[in-house]
């Protein structure tokens, strides 16, 4: 496998998105790893702290936001999708990195993974370490990111996340650890490849309809529909889904035991919440897992819909997507049976 790309005497042009997170955060000595200030230092900085970059991508940089993951609400994913949108759209742009913090980065990779009009290579990647500790994985983490967006293997991929050597597609990650820098893993279907020095190996590709192929954009958003998440327990009553109808959300991820099994009580305020034209998405409480419809749980008589294997905060992403577009339930069915 080579990277044709790579060998040519010109270097191809990367642009490099900052919206903060860990990877841009620093800490009060080299020591510490925790209760360090996330989304400090601007990407520009990051950038320069690593050198070796200048012979593999001639860099273009964006600060989108400076913000900790669990801020980056509607209105920074609908920019951010934008200016990942501008870049692509320049000729001489050959693939993006966007760099963000770990804690949301799946639901932001996702997000791009459906709305970004490019079949040119988007990395998302991050830090699980502040810029200033000893054995910060931010400059490895960037700089593999940058050595994928260049590669021709990557091209038409949907978007990638590049994390600990790692390549894995947007729809497949999930952070499973809080802490440790091994955090970022494919459970069930499995990484597509990794990046060693300079090379890029894929064995594989996501089945899933991506970026140019979606029936989503972003061009005519103003913001998106609220959307929450209610995690359901073996004493549910209900009482918090019916709470967030009434505070005005137009969608609702309900995260149930098992294959999304719901109490009988949280069950019946389903069904009003329904009623009320609350499109309700079932997804797992579990780590992994399929939900599928009408098995435990009768999502036509509750007029529900099943969440096929994304996790309850990508259900929450394709949700308030498809409200965006105006679809009802039962195309949102589809949706999670396409995407
Ligand atoms: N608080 C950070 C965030 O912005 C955590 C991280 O990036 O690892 O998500």
């Amino acid at each position: 496998m080579h990277d044709l790309r790579m060998k040519t005497s010109k270097l191809p042009k990367v642009a490099v998105l900052g919206t903060g997170g860990t990877i841009a955060g620093s800490g009060a000595s080299s020591t510490q790893y925790a209760g360090y200030r996330a989304a400090v230092t601007g990407v520009d900085e990051l950038l320069m702290a690593i050198p070796p970059l200048k012979d593999v991508a001639d860099l273009e940089s964006e600060q989108v936001a400076q913000v900790a993951s669990q801020n980056l609400g509607g209105a920074t994913l609908l920019h951010l999708a934008r200016r990942v949108n501008f870049w692509l759209n320049q000729t001489d742009c050959t693939g993006l990195v966007v760099t963000v913090g770990t804690n949301t980065l799946e639901e932001t990779a996702y997000f791009l993974n459906l709305v970004v009009k490019s079949r040119k290579t988007v990395v998302v990647t991050g830090a699980m370490r502040p810029s200033t500790s000893l054995s910060a994985d931010g400059p490895m983490n960037l700089y593999r990111a940058v050595v994928a967006a260049v590669s021709i293997q990557t091209v038409g991929l949907g978007v990638l996340v590049v994390m600990n050597d790692q390549i894995i597609a947007a729809r497949d990650v999930h952070k499973m650890d809080t802490m440790t820098v091994d955090s970022f893993r494919a459970p069930v279907f499995g990484i597509l490849g990794w990046v060693f020095d300079n090379q890029v190996r894929l064995y594989k590709r996501s089945a899933r309809t991506h970026t140019c192929d979606t029936e989503f954009d972003v061009i005519d958003l103003n913001s998106l529909p609220r959307v929450d998440i209610v995690v359901g327990h073996q004493d549910d009553s209900g009482v918090a889904v019916s709470a967030l109808v009434e505070a005005g959300a137009k969608g609702l991820v309900v995260a149930g035991a098992g294959s999304a099994s719901l109490s009988e009580a949280m069950a019946e305020a389903v069904l009003s919440a329904t009623r009320k034209g609350v499109v309700v998405v079932r997804a797992p409480r579990t780590a992994t897992g399929i939900v599928m419809r009408n098995m435990e749980f009768d999502d036509a008589l509750h007029g529900t819909v099943a969440g096929d294997t994304l996790s309850p905060a990508k259900a929450r992403v394709l949700l308030a997507l498809a409200l965006a577009h105006g679809k009802q339930a039962d195309e949102i069915q589809a949706a999670f049976d396409m995407y």
